[in-house]
């Protein structure tokens, strides 16, 4: 026996790679324990309990069929292209199969008079019937069919469906079927148990209610998605204690700087601004920190809540740090600001990656020596080599532009230095709205504020999807509202697959507009640009010295110049829909009526079209994420770095929010009042999920 073990241990020595590849295959679909591989559930099921005649199979016209014959011909054809053509025949009627993409050795399979198992679209070419690639299987006579659905599960690069089937049959085997829910919970809350549902979908009985299996409403679905809803629910109220547990500056002090601002502010603020600043005050006066999300849309007015926040932090005696994705919008907030807060005698650093040695160091030792009381820059902040005194608040402008790591370490400085260690207050900010169920469920552990109206004074902007071959009368439209003294910006297409190519149309497009308007000013930025260059054409245009403004999508975020009420958008198709609204929200900022032109390329599909339509009905951001959440679904709404690695797989928030509540009020009565059935749960569930929610 030994010897055997070790001939087996020596064999798979001289062929790691392979044998170490399905496991690493497995762990790219997240499949690393057993228990990980017994809830890979199936995505949808074949039916290969039944064999049908090829005649009548001819009748099913569309959905796909079983079918068993004998090969009767092999062949491979070179016309109209390679192709191997095999024809099997049952009692009924011959069948040809075509297969484009296939293996020399394939041939072996269809030797005269093997007997194959096929499944496909059967369809009627010019020689009857036919399979395009079906799936197919070498078979003897009188082989047993199967006595159940055949589970498809989402599946990774080069992992077939035979080895998941097997891997996750052997965890089947292995693992403890424990269910973690106490008896007498699930009989209350009438679950199934987890077991028998975890083996009915994996391995469903073909008098299953089929539709029930697919919309995901059967019980065995229902008991999962409620288990994953109740793990998520969990792990939240987890975070949410354990947050509490870590110390934080109370920054309570509405001191004279705050009180100066609020003087000299050059306008009152909205109810609405008025009411997160109380939520975010609550939150910084207490000694646990704050993680808060300022949701606003654009234009909402939210850097004024922040610097209101940072005011007080300051007057409570901390630093406060102000981060944005881009130095454009650094600036921004830093010019602002200064002139805001400067007068007061407010002392700010500024720190960038593109600041001079000399300068970065300067303003490194302000920061680290408590001389500066705000310090605004961009990804720069939180660099090693930064260390501040007494940070009290961290502010992310834009947050969804930043990983979760980074905010991570910005959100760590606050523990060097002091003797009693201090957890910054967090405060991110975005215009990206994320519908509230969604931000409460797919962030671990945050509260959401929300500005829900804007300053008064707006105008709204009107929005017209144009054909792209009109061009020339955009042109001319751009060209009657500088004449009217006004401007605008015309955004490039978003070319994702090279920058290289975004720039050339970039700079084509301001070479073309320039010809075209040689009474206008047309200024050109795009992102490879130095920031200094940047800057110069952002100054121009904020004075109205260039009029016209071509420019990637650097322009997305933040940028604020009232005069400019006309905004063109080339390929507005390729772009997702909240990035359209981002853009847009650039225009509409002053008195005069704004108008977006978004152009496009026909043909359009009937996502695009309905993309577009979403865009000229409506300018409240919140109704564009919501229909876009429709179209598009939650995973790639918030994008993998966001959703917690799409945390919920089987839940779907829309119409299992019943099921949510029912999770919420379970996870508060099992953490008062059965732990061990907390942890089980969480165990089984999360694993080393757990950590990433609580960023
Ligand atoms: P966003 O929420 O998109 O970051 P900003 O903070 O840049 O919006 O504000 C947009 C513009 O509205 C700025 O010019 C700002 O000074 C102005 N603003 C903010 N609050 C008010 C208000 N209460 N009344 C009038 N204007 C305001
Ligand atoms: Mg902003």
């Amino acid at each position: 026996m030994p010897r055997s073990t070790q001939k087996t241990t020596a064999a798979k020595k001289s062929a790691p790679p392979r044998a170490l590849k399905v496991e690493d295959k497995l762990a790219r679909l997240g499949l690393r324990s057993d228990m990980e591989l017994v809830l890979h559930l199936p995505m949808r099921y074949e039916d290969e309990t039944e064999v049908t005649s090829i005649a009548s199979a001819s009748f099913m016209g569309g959905s796909a069929v079983q079918v068993e014959g004998v090969v009767t011909n092999c062949d491979i054809q070179f016309r109209p292209r390679r192709q191997l053509v095999v024809t099997i025949t049952d009692e009924s009627a011959p069948l040809t199969m075509r297969f484009l993409n296939f293996y020399g050795s394939q041939t072996k399979q269809f030797v005269e008079g093997n007997r194959i198992r096929a499944r496909g679209e059967l369809r009627h070419g010019f020689f009857g019937a036919e399979m395009v690639h079906p799936n197919y299987k070498v078979i003897l006579e009188g082989a047993p069919l199967p006595e159940v659905l055949t589970p498809v599960y989402p599946a990774g690069e080069g992992l077939s469906q035979t080895l998941l089937r097997r891997a996750i049959s052997a965890a089947m085997a292995r693992i403890e079927w424990r269910d973690t829910l106490p008896e007498a919970l699930r009989i209350e809350l009438a679950l199934e148990p987890f077991e028998a549902s975890v083996r009915l979908l994996h391995n469903p009985p073909p008098e299953i209610d089929e539709y029930a299996l697919m919309d995901r409403s059967h019980p065995a679905w229902v008991r999962m998605k409620f288990d994953e809803l109740l793990a998520q629910q969990l792990s939240l109220k987890r975070a949410q204690l354990a947050r509490r547990d870590k110390g934080a500056a109370p920054l309570s002090v509405i001191g004279p700087l705050t009180q100066g601002f609020l003087r000299t502010l050059p306008f009152t603020l909205t109810a609405a601004q008025q009411r997160v600043l109380l939520e975010i005050r609550q939150d910084i006066g207490a000694a646990f920190p704050m993680q808060r999300l300022l949701q606003g849309d654009v234009g909402s007015g939210k850097t004024i809540v922040a610097a209101l926040a940072a005011t007080q932090a300051i007057d409570s005696g901390y630093q406060a740090a102000l981060m944005a994705p881009t130095e454009i919008l650094a600036e921004q907030h830093f010019r602002k600001i200064a002139q805001w807060l400067e007068p007061l005698g407010l002392n700010i650093a500024w720190l960038t990656g593109s600041l001079k040695k000399k300068d970065k160091i300067a303003a490194q030792a302000q920061i680290e020596s408590g001389a500066a009381q705000l310090v605004i820059g961009t990804h720069a902040l939180f660099q090693e080599a930064v260390q501040f005194a007494r940070l009290g608040l961290v502010i992310v402008d834009e947050q969804h532009r930043f990983g979760v790591g980074q905010r991570l370490a910005l959100r760590n400085k606050g523990m060097q230095g002091e003797a009693v260690p201090v957890v910054p207050h967090q405060l991110m900010m975005s215009a990206t709205p994320i519908p509230r169920t969604l931000a409460m469920t797919y962030y671990a552990d945050l509260e959401v504020s929300l500005i829900d109206e804007l300053p008064p004074g707006r105008t709204p902007i009107m929005t017209r999807n144009i054909d792209q071959v009109r061009r020339e009368e955009v042109v001319e439209r751009v060209h009657a509202a500088v004449l009217e003294g006004r401007q605008a910006y015309w955004v490039c297409p978003l070319i994702e697959e090279s920058e290289a190519l975004q720039l050339q149309t970039a700079t084509e497009t301001h070479l073309a507009l320039s010809e075209a308007l040689p009474d206008v000013q047309v200024g050109l930025v795009h992102g490879r640009m130095k920031p200094a260059e940047k800057q110069q054409v952002m100054d121009a245009f904020t004075r109205g010295e260039v009029q016209v403004l071509v420019a990637t999508t650097v322009i997305e975020v933040g940028v604020d110049v009232p005069n400019a009420s006309l905004m063109v958008i080339e390929h507005a198709e390729r772009f997702g829909l909240s990035q359209l609204h981002q853009l847009r929200g650039r225009v509409g900022r002053g008195a005069a009526a704004s108008v977006c032109l978004l152009l496009y390329q026909s043909p359009l599909g009937q996502i695009a079209r309905q993309r577009l339509g979403i865009m000229r009905e409506t300018t409240d951001g919140f109704e564009i994420a919501r229909r876009d959440l429709q179209i598009r679904g939650p995973g790639e709404f918030l994008g993998a770095r966001q959703s917690g690695q799409a945390l919920l797989r089987f839940a779907d928030l829309e119409t299992d929010q019943w099921l949510v509540d029912r999770a919420r009020d379970v996870a508060q009565r099992l953490l008062k009042e059965d732990l061990p059935t907390v942890e089980a749960h969480l165990a089984r569930w999360l694993g080393a999920r757990e950590e990433f929610l609580k960023v």
